[in-house]
Parts: C-alpha cells; sequence; structure tokens
C-alpha cells in the first residue's frame, strides 16, 4: 500500500542527561520517513528553507523514500530547540522558529494523490487538513500533533481531527486536547471528535490503542540508556504506518503487530542523538528485537483460574 506523510523537516537543538546537539536533522516529517523506510517505501511532503543542505536530502533519498515533494522555498529552515530533565518522557520546547512552514503551501505532486495510506505528521493542522483533501481515496488517515497547535491552533485542529480516522498522540497531549486526566476517558472524547481510534503513546510506559474493537496495550521495549527521546513518537508512527503498508490489510491484528514495529523502531531511535542509530540499524536487527518484543509481553493464564 503507498504511503505518504506530511510533516516537518528541522534542525533540532537538543539538550538531555546525555549531552547537548545543536542543529541536528530532526522533523516529524523525517523521522517518520526513516523508520518506515525500514517496512516500505514512502512518499515526504515537507518544506525547507535555502538553508538546507543538499547532501541531507539526498542521504533520506538513498533510503526508500521519494523526497520529490520537499519543497524549498527562500528563507530559513523550521527550527526546533527542546531539553529533557531526568524525566525522559516529556520534552520542554525552548524555542520554535517556524521560518518557513509560515509560507508552506503544500501541493501533493500527482504521483502522490493515489496514497492508500496517509500520515498527517506534526505541523500545523492548517496545512494538515489542505493535504488530506487533495488525498484521492485513503484506505487510513492517520494523523498526530502536539502541545504547540492544541494551544496555539485549537479550532482549526478540531475541524482537521473530524475526517482522521486514527490519532496518534502523547498521554500529556491527549490530556491536554480532551480537558481529561484519566487517558480512558480522554481517549473516549477524543474518539468523540471524529478518529475512529486513538492511539495514546506513553513514553517508557508503552503505547495503548482505544478503538471499536476494545482497548489493546504494549510495553515499550526496554532501553537502558536513553540518549535523546526526540523523534521516539515520529519513529513510532512510522514504524507501525511502514508495517501496515507493507502487509496491505488493517485490521485488529494487524494493527497490534504494527504497534509493535512502532515500538521496537522508537526504541532504536532513543538509543543515540538525531537520527545517527537509524543511519546504523540494520533490517536484521530490526527483525531481531521484534522477537525479543514477543517474548518480553508472551505468558500463561495464572494456573489458579477456574
Ligand atoms: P517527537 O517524536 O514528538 O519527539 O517529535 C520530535 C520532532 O518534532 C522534532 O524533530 C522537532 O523538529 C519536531 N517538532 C517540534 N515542534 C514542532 C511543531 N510545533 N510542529 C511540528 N514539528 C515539531
Amino acid at each position: 500500500m503507498s504511503l505518504v506523510v506530511i510533516g516537518t523537516v528541522a534542525f533540532d537543538s537538543v539538550k538531555t542527561p546525555h549531552g547537548i546537539r545543536e542543529e541536528a536533522l530532526g522533523g516529524s516529517a523525517t523521522y517518520f520517513a526513516v523508520a518506515a523506510s525500514f517496512f516500505t517505501s514512502v512518499r515526504m511532503l515537507a518544506v525547507v528553507g535555502e538553508d538546507f543542505p543538499e547532501d541531507r536530502l539526498a542521504e533520506l533519498g538513498r533510503r526508500d523514500i521519494d523526497t520529490s515533494g520537499i519543497l524549498r522555498i527562500p528563507g530559513r529552515t523550521f527550527r526546533w530547540k527542546g531539553e529533557y530533565g531526568e524525566d525522559l518522557n516529556e520534552a520542554r520546547t525552548l524555542e520554535t522558529h517556524l521560518n518557513v512552514l509560515q509560507e508552506f503551501d503544500p501541493v501533493l505532486p500527482d504521483s502522490y494523490r493515489d496514497a492508500r495510506l496517509l500520515f498527517l505528521a506534526n505541523i500545523d493542522p492548517v496545512l494538515q487538513a489542505k493535504v488530506q483533501s487533495q488525498v484521492k481515496a485513503p484506505d487510513l488517515v492517520a494523523a498526530d500533533t502536539m502541545n504547540f497547535w492544541i494551544e496555539g491552533k485549537r479550532d482549526e485542529l478540531v475541524s482537521t481531527l473530524k475526517d482522521v480516522d486514527l490519532l496518534v498522540i502523547n498521554d500529556g497531549e491527549a490530556r491536554m486536547l480532551a480537558g481529561e486526566s484519566s487517558l480512558p476517558k480522554a481517549a473516549r472524547k477524543i474518539r468523540e471528535m471524529g478518529p475512529r481510534s486513538v492511539i495514546v503513546k506513553r513514553g517508557e510506559y508503552g503505547v495503548a490503542l482505544y478503538g471499536p474493537d476494545g482497548t489493546f496495550a504494549a510495553p515499550a521495549f526496554p532501553v537502558e540508556d536513553v540518549f535523546d527521546p526526540t523523534g521516539a513518537g515520529d519513529s513510532f508512527a512510522g514504524g507501525m504506518m511502514g508495517y501496515l503498508a507493507r502487509v496491505g490489510e488493517i485490521n485488529d491484528t494487524t494493527l497490534r503487530q504494527a504497534m509493535v514495529c512502532g515500538s521496537v523502531m522508537a526504541s532504536f531511535n532513543i538509543e543515540d542523538f538525531s537520527m545517527d542509530r537509524m543511519w546504523k540499524l540494520t533490517r536484521g536487527e530490526v527483525d531481531e528485537r521484534c522477537r525479543q518484543f514477543q517474548a518480553l509481553t508472551r505468558y500463561d493464564l495464572p494456573g489458579t483460574l477456574g
């Protein structure tokens, strides 16, 4: 199944307890596409400025990533600066410079319009809606968002969500969007806004799916040294959607498998700064961690059950 993502391509400056990285390659669409490319080919729609090095785009193109939808326009590339304290589950945004994002008017190349799977990665919800309206007949539209847009463009976001099938969102942001501290209740309220299903990402505590077939939860793969959590959520979504595109079928079984693939890709991504771990990652390592993940979650029912 063909997969398209719209989102940000960024320069990230990040501080974690393991160190500092300035102006590293980041962005929601970039993390998503790199993770998805381990499972399928993926077409990216994004914008960069004149300062974005050509060889970075070429690096993405060497993977199974179509970068022909990445526009270069006058101005500076989107920049994000954040830091993590001892609680690595929560990024603290220090600076957001939208730069060329403010001029971005996304037009899907013709070759992208027949996408069967569309991922609206974290970006202005107005741009998410514009892209969605250009895809002819997608089987699944999934989306992500963050506090920046929930606070700054709430009405636009709520309008975009009406046509989204699956929202993939952090626990804190699910609570903020729904105005509800209980996650199951927050998920129900979000589902009432449009999405048939909601996946809540809970950092090191794993992910939970709330949907028409009930609830499914998976732990996060235990990683001893988290170097940089940036992009974990986007890598999760990339692994998940990439897997669905590869198997070509969306049902409760494949969605659960997809969530494990997403968790595995996120667990690799956080082992180094920016995308450094992903550049070295092999398909064999991904397969092996999927097997370890199964062992992590398999158990027999207690023998005392009647
Ligand atoms: P996450 O997977 O949630 O850790 O996403 C991290 C990525 O989101 C970083 O690479 C940032 O460049 C990007 N990002 C940060 N703020 C925004 C924003 N307001 N809109 C879109 N992308 C953002």
